[in-house]
């Protein structure tokens, strides 16, 4: 999951935790000086196009600043060639609309609040959702709870988990001290964590910048998921879900470059719109409901060779994606298990495997 450009140090295993994540993207910006480039502490209020003749494609950026100190600070405005949206996926939580939600006596959260699994000891709890974050939300609260439910989509491939686990079907709705589940079951829980998923927003942006968030969560008009297609100096930053963040970010990031530079020529508006249309089609093709049109999952390595092939640039070397699928292989089987295994890279195109042992 490093930067190619920039491996992890080679002290830690290969599964570590957010704080050496924080410290590894401070020693890259260091390494390449990127912090004098950075306005730290300043929040992007507001992003409306001006069109103008002398503009990238017509167009240029009016942001709106302000100290992101201070909520009631004045605004400022400064003017932009261009503007790459980089502001997350993963911060305004999904959640479902439960009849009798609010009827709920126990203690309720989404996924996006969990910090510790402490105040979830000896109780019984219901995770809800059989994706990622449900997955290592419920195995962190099962070593301290006494039992959970997880609850889940059968779409969803699940791992094993420990044995006070118990995996049942979708919630279909909320009473006053648990849940009716969609196979009639009545559970009884202190506490529900939902695992629901996040919905992509962007705030700042002015309805003119030509970008629509459809009902199913889908980022809209995009050519390759990135360039705004109305307005192609607006970019957006890896809104995939299920890809390997970093390596996405460093290849559209090369993308956008070499098309802010005109190094790379957009094809004209009505064959980009065709390109998103067929991409959508790929996704229903393969069974998946529209809201998937950002998941990539298995066809990463089509996409990053269309960028690459775009780019005329060199391919990833067949390590990275072998790796990562043969990881999600081993997560599929034992999560935890799965979490003790060391990679090492074997240059140009194998890894090896060990067991990560802090002894
Ligand atoms: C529970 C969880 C576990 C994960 N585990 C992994 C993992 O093991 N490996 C992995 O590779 N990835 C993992 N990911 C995914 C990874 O965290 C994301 O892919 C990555 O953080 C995305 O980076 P980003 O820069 O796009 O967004 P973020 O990291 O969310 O950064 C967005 C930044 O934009 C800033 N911002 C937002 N709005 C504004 C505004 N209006 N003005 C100014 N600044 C703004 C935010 O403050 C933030 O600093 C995980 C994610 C979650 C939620």
């Amino acid at each position: 999951m490093a930067f190619l450009d920039f491996p992890f140090d080679e002290n830690l295993p290969s599964f570590f935790g957010h704080k050496e994540v924080l410290r590894y993207l401070n020693c890259y910006a260091d390494n390449f000086q990127l912090k004098q480039h950075i306005k730290f502490k300043t929040r992007v209020v507001k992003v409306k196009a001006k069109h103008v003749v002398d503009g990238l494609w017509g167009t240029k950026w009016i942001v709106e600043v302000q100290s992101s100190d201070d909520l009631s600070a004045t605004t400022e405005k400064r003017e932009f060639d261009a503007v790459i949206v980089c502001n997350g996926h993963f911060v305004e939580p999904n959640i479902p609309e439960y009849e009798g939600f609010n009827e709920f006596n126990g203690l309720k959260i989404h996924g996006r609040d969990y910090r510790h699994a402490d105040k979830f000891k000896d109780k019984t709890i219901l995770t809800v959702g059989g994706s990622l974050s449900g997955w290592d939300i419920t195995l962190d609260v099962a070593s301290v709870a006494k039992h959970i439910y997880l609850s889940y989509w059968k779409e969803h491939k699940v791992t094993n988990f420990p044995q006070n686990v118990e995996l049942v079907t979708g919630v279909n709705k909320f009473t006053e001290n648990g849940v009716v589940l969609t196979d009639g079951r009545e559970l009884t829980v202190d506490a529900v964590i939902l695992n629901t998923g996040y919905k992509h927003s962007f705030p700042f942006l002015s309805p003119d910048c030509g970008i629509e968030i459809t009902k199913d969560n889908t980022v809209r008009p995009l050519y390759k998921h990135t360039i705004a297609i109305r307005n192609p100096s607006l970019s957006f930053m890896c809104l995939f879900n299920r890809v390997l963040p970093f390596i996405c970010m460093s290849l559209q990031a090369k993308f956008i470059k070499a098309i802010l530079e005109e190094k790379l020529k957009l094809p004209p508006e009505e064959e980009m719109i065709q390109a998103e249309e067929a991409e959508l089609q790929k996704v229903l093709d393969r069974g998946w409901p529209q809201r998937y049109l950002h998941r990539l999952v298995e066809f990463q390595s089509e996409y990053f060779d269309d960028l690459t092939n775009h780019m005329q640039v060199e391919r990833l070397p067949p390590w990275v994606l072998n790796l990562a699928f043969f990881n999600i292989t081993c997560l599929l089987k034992d999560l935890e298990a799965a979490k003790m295994l060391n990679y090492e890279v074997i240059e140009p195109d194998s890894f090896k495997t060990t067991i990560y042992s802090t002894i």
